[in-house]
């Protein structure tokens, strides 16, 4: 019987080997297979999870979660981003919450702020800030070089 620890410390692998990690942002962004979903786009690998008897592809960052945990989690749990980068698979930015937790995100991500979760982590606000400063330099065609220090 084969431990189910070498099966996530494989998958682990896999998923460092395709992703690079931005000193920027603490993001582990995922560089290999992508899908989009309405309208993110997903990084998937096709791997064997502990409990299943062949392999299936699925969504690196809810890969990311089971590594984490060591746990294997079904399609009603909801993995998000705290980030709001859909590409992340950095463990300190993957986790499980409900749809309107995941929601709400959205909102902070528009603001530029995280605004509060309850007993939920916060955003993480960096990445917020550079996705802010993007969206400025989008919506008023700011040249790309202009950072906004504020
Ligand atoms: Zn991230
Ligand atoms: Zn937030």
């Amino acid at each position: 019987m084969e431990s189910k620890h070498i099966v996530w410390s494989y998958i682990e692998r896999k998923l460092a080997e395709k992703s690079i990690f931005n000193a920027d942002t603490g993001c582990l962004v995922w560089r290999g297979a992508k899908s989009s979903r309405k309208s993110l786009v997903y990084g998937k690998l096709r791997v064997r999870l502990p409990t299943h008897h062949a392999s299936k592809s699925h969504y690196v960052h809810r890969l990311a979660y089971m590594c984490k945990t060591q746990t294997e989690i079904s399609h009603e749990n909801r993995v998000s981003h705290l980030c709001n980068n859909s590409l992340c698979i950095a463990p300190g930015h993957v986790h499980l919450e409900t749809l309107s937790v995941n929601v709400r995100r959205r909102t902070c991500f528009q603001f530029g702020v995280c605004l509060g979760h309850d007993s939920e982590p916060h955003c993480v606000s960096m990445y917020l800030f550079k996705n802010c400063t993007f969206i400025y330099v989008k919506q008023f065609n700011v040249h790309t070089n202009k950072q906004i220090n504020r």
